[in-house]
């Protein structure tokens, strides 16, 4: 089954899995990777590049390694401490580059572009990495930070648990991997929703955090879904979604594959009663969320390189036996064949979705009230 191998691919992800503490890690294929046609010379070319880099930033990164935060450093706990690496010069330079993602590391490697970024620096700049322009994925928190007005969020359904249902257990049990989630993020499940306002227009928000189990969607982010679209039916305020997650949870079983259903059917409803919905998919954005609400919306927004699909590229490279086109999956490919509406620069995102709100009431005003209702129905 589709569902069952994505989650497969989705726990190799190391964004997905238990490892996700640090948000920046590397996910997913780069674009075009599939036929990586990458020759020795550009590797040899791009890893002198890369040493030298790095040792010209040393000094720097020891200044900061001083003033990182601490909750970074006890994240990468069953690493070496930070402050190992300047001791031991060379030797654990090289293991450092050696690593592919760093864990509250100071260092990472942009998946696009492979330039080695400061995570300072990619911080400061709304993690969209500054040579490139790659978008990496945002930590729920932050993205409400980043889109709404300062000091204008107010969280709703906060404590809407997850149920371990079917008691279950792989590698460990499902009730104890939500119980490390929560701890890790001090959130109780992968959707936040709430009220806000975005250059002073109020919105519902909700927002799939990716390091929260992937963003996974179970029961609690279904449910989540479809109070979100109530509160925006009764506050009669625009609904926002931002959406990065790996799909269905597969956790619950069937039961995740049923939020598919119930997600659409609040849409729906909020569809019928005049409301006004925005989905922005950001990288990643796969699985049973792409094929429910997140494609269903009024406008349909996303932003640049990110990946949007249903099941993975490798997945469906090797179950077809085909070669899949350059960019594959990646927001710019859905674009040109229609799949999204828009693609927004995050440093752009707010300017365009309050645009986007005030042009969605005017439409309503000049039909009377049913422009966003189905045709063909009296
Ligand atoms: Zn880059």
């Amino acid at each position: 089954m589709e569902g069952r191998s994505l989650a497969d691919e989705t726990q190799s992800n190391p964004l997905a899995g238990e490892s996700s503490g640090a948000p920046l890690e590397p996910v997913a294929p780069a674009p075009g990777s599939a036929a990586d046609p990458r020759s020795d010379k550009g590797r040899e070319k791009e890893r002198k590049k890369l040493e030298k880099l790095q040792r010209k930033a040393e000094k720097k990164a020891d200044k900061a390694a001083e003033k990182a935060e601490p909750a970074e450093a006890t994240e990468g706990s069953s690493d070496k401490p930070e402050e190992e690496p300047k001791r031991e010069g060379r030797l654990a330079r090289l293991r450092f580059s050696k690593k592919k993602d760093m864990p509250g590391g100071l260092w990472l490697k942009c998946e696009s572009c492979s330039q080695v970024i400061f995570r300072k620096e990619l911080e400061e700049k709304g993690r969209v990495c500054p040579s490139c322009g790659f978008h990496f994925t945002v930590p729920g928190k932050e993205r409400i930070r980043m889109t709404l007005d300062e000091g204008s969020f107010r969280e709703h359904f906060a404590d809407i648990e997850a149920l371990d249902r079917l008691q279950f257990m792989d590698a460990q049990p499902y009730a104890e991997k939500v119980r490390r989630a929560t701890e890790r993020s001090g959130q109780k499940e992968a959707l936040l929703c709430g009220l806000g306002t975005i250059l002073g227009r109020p919105v519902v928000l909700a927002i799939l955090d990716f390091n929260f189990m992937g963003g996974s969607m179970g029961e609690v982010v279904g449910e989540k879904i479809a109070l979100a679209a109530e509160l925006a039916v009764r506050e009669k305020r625009p609904l926002l979604i931002f959406t990065s997650s790996g799909g269905a949870r597969m956790h619950e079983g069937i039961l995740s594959l049923m939020q598919m259903a119930k997600t659409c059917a609040a849409l729906q409803t909020l569809n019928e009663n005049g409301g006004f919905s925005i989905c922005v998919m950001t990288h990643p954005t796969t699985g049973g969320v792409t094929a429910s609400f997140a494609s269903i919306t009024d406008l349909i927004l996303a932003e640049p390189g990110a990946l949007i699909g249903f099941a993975g590229p490798r997945v469906i490279a090797t179950t077809l036996k085909v070669e899949l086109p350059p960019g594959f999956q990646r927001a710019e490919f859905l674009l040109e064949r229609g799949m999204i509406d828009a693609i927004v620069k995050r440093s752009e995102m707010r300017e365009t979705i309050a645009k986007f709100i005030d042009y969605s009431k005017g439409a309503r005003v000049s039909h009377g009230g049913g422009a966003l209702r189905p045709k063909g129905r009296s």
